[in-house]
């Protein structure tokens, strides 16, 4: 048989696969494993129909075999094969996916949906290959076929030998340009890299021959290669197991395997949802915040897998800003991919997750703070800040979410209080939470400002952390209560001597008309107060702004 033609708009669209669909090389093998995964998958539902048939999992496999003397990588596998017509249509004709066909013709069971649909996939061969060969011989077929193509220019199919059922696609990898290199594509550490990467659990063993210098029997110093055929994915993803059956190490070693953090995860949460939209996931709260953390260059996103095939290593619609520290992944065969699988169209699965996500997190971290108090502070030294720029920001949007999280230094306590603490706590007659800002819990203290509000027994929170103050802003009431800072003019304290005061402030009327006098510009009014007992001066702000926050302000670049 000659040489056919690829359809045109086919070759306009092979150019595109190679050119720019795909943002990197590596994942033409992810494409060829989905292919080969799903070929068995297609014998394995034929099996389930047929009863000629019988599925014995041992005698299915994908095997990858890297040449670096001939340049060629092949990637088999013991799938259903293709006939002569599959070839035809399915690599002939680029866009047309026999997989999308198959699941529109078979019912398709849960756990077992197949991958491929939008018929581009396979061509990504060429991203890395001069040349792709496709033997196969199809389970409908005594006889076996040769695909071959250089790409563009179009392809031949002849017939070929072949014993067993299944495919064969083997690789000449490009020769090195310039600035080009393809070895690694041959390199067997490398291609294990890639495989573990993307196809870790393909439900299917991948197997590779692997080369590794062991000490010779016998002798101390002399190595020798051996080559051992090992299978590099781990098959069933620690997501689809059953929690029972998973130990804290078992998700400390997930966690450390996919180099979420160094640290060891303060807690994880594995969710398993079977609802109008279904997923898995499994979330880290880590204990210490990356170095980069507070910083721009910080990424914040969820690996993303679709059914089991991972196609996004951040997914930052996954997470709000507030809960960026959280580290994980999450798999759903719901998703509607677009073409490259690199991008998601902003669809409704995927926020249904993350807002479902979003409330896991919430309640986890109230359960850890309720349960497991020291670890909740823990969080909150690495994180807290970051739940406050959560309130504040947004307009402060998400406080209702967040409120019940923060906590606060207490004058009484001496400790991290939550709000709902301290609102449990004061007297009837106290009317508002009252707060002191300052640099340091030490400095805090001995502001004069604090002595009124201590005196009459209240506690007051300490404020050190720049936006703790703007984010109260935000929340301006918790349970009510509305927030007081203690330098405010009015403490809102029953004050039954308030005569007195005034009488002082008359009799000293000379005194005081005189210090403002000399600080014209920088007070607006001297009084006699009753707030002092042991400091002779204190200063309180007039508006809604403490002098913490007016400091901070001014210290802003306009
Ligand atoms: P998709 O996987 O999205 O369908 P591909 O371009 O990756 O698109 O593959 C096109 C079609 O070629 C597949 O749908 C399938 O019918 C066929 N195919 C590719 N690789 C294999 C294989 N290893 N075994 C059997 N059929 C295959
Ligand atoms: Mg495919």
């Amino acid at each position: 048989m000659g040489k056919r033609k690829f359809k045109a708009e086919s070759k306009k669209l092979l150019d595109m696969v190679i050119n720019s669909i795909y943002s990197q090389r590596e994942v033409f093998l992810r494409e060829l494993i989905s292919n080969a995964s799903d070929a068995i998958d297609k014998i394995y539902y034929k099996a389930l129909t047929d009863d000629a048939l019988t599925f014995n999992k041992e005698s299915y496999y994908i095997k990858i075999d890297a040449n670096k003397d001939n340049r060629t990588l092949k990637i088999t596998d013991t799938g259903i094969g293709m006939t002569k017509e599959d070839l035809e249509n399915n690599l002939g004709v680029i866009a047309k996916s026999g997989s999308h066909t198959f699941k529109s013709e078979n019912e398709i069971k849960d756990g077992h949906d197949i991958i491929g649909q939008f018929g581009v996939g396979f061509y990504a061969a060429f991203m890395v290959a001069d040349k792709v060969t496709v033997i196969s011989k199809s389970i409908d077929s005594d006889e076996a076929f040769k695909w071959e193509s250089k790409g563009s220019d179009g392809y031949s199919i002849t017939s070929a030998e072949k014993d067993e059922v299944g495919t064969e696609i083997i690789l000449e990898i490009k020769q090195n340009e310039e600035d080009e290199n393809y070895d690694e594509f041959l390199d067997q550490y490398r291609l294990k890299q890639i495989i573990k990467k993307y196809s870790d659990f393909i439900r299917y063993p991948i197997k590779m021959d692997i080369t590794e210098s062991k000490l010779k029997e016998g002798s101390e110093d002399e190595y020798e290669d051996i080559i051992e055929e090992q299978t590099l994915n781990t098959m069933v993803p620690i997501w689809k197991k059953n929690k029972s059956e998973l130990t804290d190490e078992d998700y400390e070693n997930f966690y450390n395997e996919k180099h979420y953090g160094f640290d060891k995860p303060l807690k994880h949460i594995h969710i398993n949802v079977d609802g109008t939209v279904r997923y898995n996931a499994i979330l880290y709260i880590p204990e210490n915040a990356p170095h980069n953390y507070y910083t721009r260059e910080f990424e914040k996103g969820l690996e993303l897998y679709s059914n089991g095939v991972l196609i996004m290593e951040k997914s930052a619609d996954l997470l709000p800003d507030y809960f960026s520290f959280v580290k994980g992944m999450v798999d759903s065969e719901d998703l509607s991919l677009n073409i490259s699988r690199e991008m998601l169209q902003h669809d409704r699965q995927l926020k249904l997750i993350a807002k479902n996500i979003n409330k896991k997190i919430k309640t986890q971290l109230l359960s850890i703070l309720r349960d497991e108090r020291e670890k909740y502070e823990k969080f909150y030294k690495s994180f807290g800040q970051q739940l406050k720029f959560g309130v504040y920001s947004d307009y402060g949007q998400n406080k209702d979410l967040l409120q019940d999280l923060l906590m606060f230094y207490s004058s009484k306590e001496k400790k991290l209080v939550t709000l709902e603490e301290y609102v449990s706590r004061m007297p009837e007659d106290q009317k508002y939470i009252y707060y002191a800002s300052g640099e340091s819990n030490e400095r805090i203290e001995k502001l004069p400002q604090t002595e009124m509000v201590a005196d009459k027994g209240y506690e007051i929170l300490y404020f050190t952390d720049e936006i703790d103050e703007f984010a109260i802003k935000m929340l301006m009431n918790f349970k009510e209560k509305e927030f007081k800072s203690v330098s405010s003019g009015d403490l809102g304290i029953e004050d039954d001597e308030q005569d007195s005061t005034e009488e002082e402030t008359n009799e000293n009327k000379d005194l005081f008309e005189a210090m403002k006098e000399i600080l014209s510009d920088k007070v607006k009014d001297v009084r006699a107060s009753k707030r002092l007992k042991s400091h002779p001066v204190v200063l309180t702000a007039d508006g809604e702004i403490s002098l913490e926050m007016e400091k901070i302000i001014n210290a802003m670049p306009d």
